[in-house]
Formats: structure tokens, C-alpha cells, sequence
């Protein structure tokens, strides 16, 4: 068992440092990486993930690489545009939202990161939740000007995203909803169906349970969905292709070229896209990047105290 503890090139999700575990069973290796702001019975699905991957496996792929999206973090618009270009990506996702910034900042966000595409790439927007209806409305209705694919978890809650939902209808704006937080974080991730809440659905890999809970759950929810990390490693991004690569019908590009945040990795040849894309290919994980990337002593006592707590857990 190996703890890893790896900087992030520009701080995201309030982060700086990422932190997990990694291990090799008879399938595989795994990545165990609940955020340390979650805990308990929360994070028993990431460990049946991480279990998953070790020591089952996952279903056979149906294609060979997977389509992915760069990542824009809340950051100026230069340095936007440049994530862009040097990601050779289509289709950006870029972060809106954020604390202490304002309208103003994600519009010129957005519009640096469409010149940058063209008009033939694709722009989704994610707001972590960040909007109140009202907000959210005001804000899609000026962002749909340079064309979204979709709007991923725009207010918070489900009932939220339900009443934006038929407003944005209401006011003739074409930006589809996507659910993420309310899929992943919810008691009953099939309420945002119930309640006809979103158009999309995000999944994650590890907060879902692992590759078979994710296409159970995609076949349960009947709406499309898009497959997407927790800034993992390449360990654990591995798994969010092989969910994306077996499921069978993929219209979207993944969420999984995080690997591009982090300053380092523990595979040899990193899972970062190249022309948009990701292999479906075994990895080739680097001891001497495992020993580069070994968090100190305090932490491997934190995970491995939190590891023995959440296996009890899991039994
Ligand atoms: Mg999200």
C-alpha cells in the first residue's frame, strides 16, 4: 500500500494537495482517494471501487479511447484560453461560480475559452452549485450567448435544479442541465429523475461505488451521462475509462483528463489526452514515481487510520 500526495498545478475544488492510497491486487492496481473533507459512511462506495478495481476487474470495453474534455479552472482569461490550446481538447469544461468572483469574470472566462475552441468546439460550464435559481437563470441566459453544451450542477439542491430547469424552458434558453453533486453526493441519485431535475447525469467512479454500480445506475437513470473523475491519479482515472469505455452509448466527452492538473503522477506515461482523447490501455505504474510522490509519515498514519475505519465500515 502506497500514500501518494501530489500538488495541484493551480488550486481547484479549494485544494492545493491531492491525497489517497494506491494498491495492487490480482486484477490490478487501485486508487482509494476519498477527499478528507468526506468521511464515514460516505466514503465506503470510493473503497467497493478501489476493491472493484483490485481485485475484480472491470466489464470488457466496447471502444479503444474515449473522447475528454479539458478542465478550466477559475482562472483569467488568458490563462484560460492557453489550458485550452495546449489541451488539444474540442470540448472545455470550465469552472463558473466561484467564490468571490463575479458574473463578469466567468463571461469573460467563457468567451476566451470559445475563441479559443471555435465555434465547432464545445463549452460546459460548472458551477459546484454555487447559484441560487434566480442567479443561475440571469447567468445561463448571458453565458448561452457564446453557445453551452450544458450547465453542470447549477444550484444546489434537486428541487433547484427542477425549477431552473423549467425556466430556463420558459425563457426559451437552449442550456441543458447536468447533475453532479445531486447524483453523486444524494441519498436517492434517481430523484433528479423523479422530479425531472436534469437532462444529463455526471458520474464518478469512486463516489458511485465503482465501474458495474456506475452502469447499473446509468441504465437505472435513462438519461445520458458523462463520466467524470475526482482528480485522481492515473490509477484512478483508469477506472473512469474503463466505465466510459464499457458503457454503451457515450455522447458526451469524459470529464477525465484531470491528470493535466496535477504536477506529477505515478505511471510512466500519464493518462493526459492526446488529441482529445484517452487509450483504453493498461497502465504502467512507476516505482520510482510511487516513491517520488510518498506523502509523509503523518499522513500515511491519517489514511491508514482511515482506511482500517472504512473497511470496518464496508465489512
Ligand atoms: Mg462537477
Amino acid at each position: 500500500m502506497w500514500t501518494y500526495e501530489i500538488g495541484l498545478r493551480t488550486r481547484f475544488r479549494g485544494l492545493t494537495r491531492r491525497q489517497g492510497m494506491v494498491w495492487r491486487g490480482p486484477a490490478g492496481w487501485a486508487e482509494w482517494s476519498p477527499f478528507l473533507d468526506y468521511a464515514g459512511a460516505e466514503i465506503v462506495p470510493w473503497l467497493r471501487a478501489a476493491r472493484e478495481s483490485a481485485d475484480a476487474g472491470w466489464p470488457a470495453p466496447v471502444r479503444d479511447s474515449v473522447p475528454v474534455n479539458c478542465t478550466v479552472p477559475a482562472v483569467g482569461p488568458e490563462t484560460a484560453a492557453e489550458i485550452v490550446r495546449r489541451s488539444g481538447c474540442g470540448t472545455a469544461k470550465v469552472k463558473v461560480a466561484e467564490a468571490g468572483q463575479s458574473l463578469a469574470d466567468d463571461l469573460d472566462r467563457v468567451a476566451a475559452v470559445r475563441a479559443a475552441l471555435g465555434p465547432a468546439g464545445r463549452v460546459r460550464v460548472d458551477a459546484n452549485g454555487g447559484w441560487d435559481v434566480d442567479t443561475a437563470l440571469g447567468a445561463l441566459t448571458r453565458l448561452a450567448r457564446h453557445g453551452l453544451e450544458y450547465a453542470e450542477q447549477p444550484c444546489a439542491s434537486v428541487e433547484e435544479l427542477a425549477d431552473l430547469r423549467r425556466r430556463l424552458a420558459r425563457g426559451g434558453v437552449d442550456v441543458p442541465v447536468a447533475a453532479d453533486e445531486s447524483i453523486r453526493r444524494a441519498e436517492d441519485p434517481l430523484r433528479v429523475v423523479r422530479l425531472s431535475a436534469a437532462d444529463i447525469a455526471v458520474v464518478k467512479v469512486q463516489p458511485l461505488g465503482g465501474v458495474r454500480a456506475c452502469l447499473e445506475l446509468a441504465e437505472r437513470i435513462g438519461l445520458p451521462v458523462v463520466v467524470s473523475s475526482a482528480l485522481e491519479t492515473s490509477i484512478g482515472i483508469r477506472a473512469g475509462v474503463a466505465l466510459a469505455a464499457a458503457l454503451p452509448d457515450l455522447p458526451y466527452a469524459c470529464g477525465l483528463n484531470t491528470v493535466a492538473l496535477l504536477d506529477d503522477d505515478l505511471v510512466g506515461e500519464p493518462l493526459i489526452a492526446r488529441d482529445g482523447r484517452l487509450p483504453v490501455a493498461e497502465l504502467r505504474v512507476d516505482e520510482a514515481a510511487l516513491n517520488r510522490c510518498a506523502a509523509d509519515p503523518a499522513a500515511r498514519a491519517l489514511w491508514q487510520a482511515r482506511l482500517v475505519q472504512t473497511e470496518r465500515l464496508a465489512g
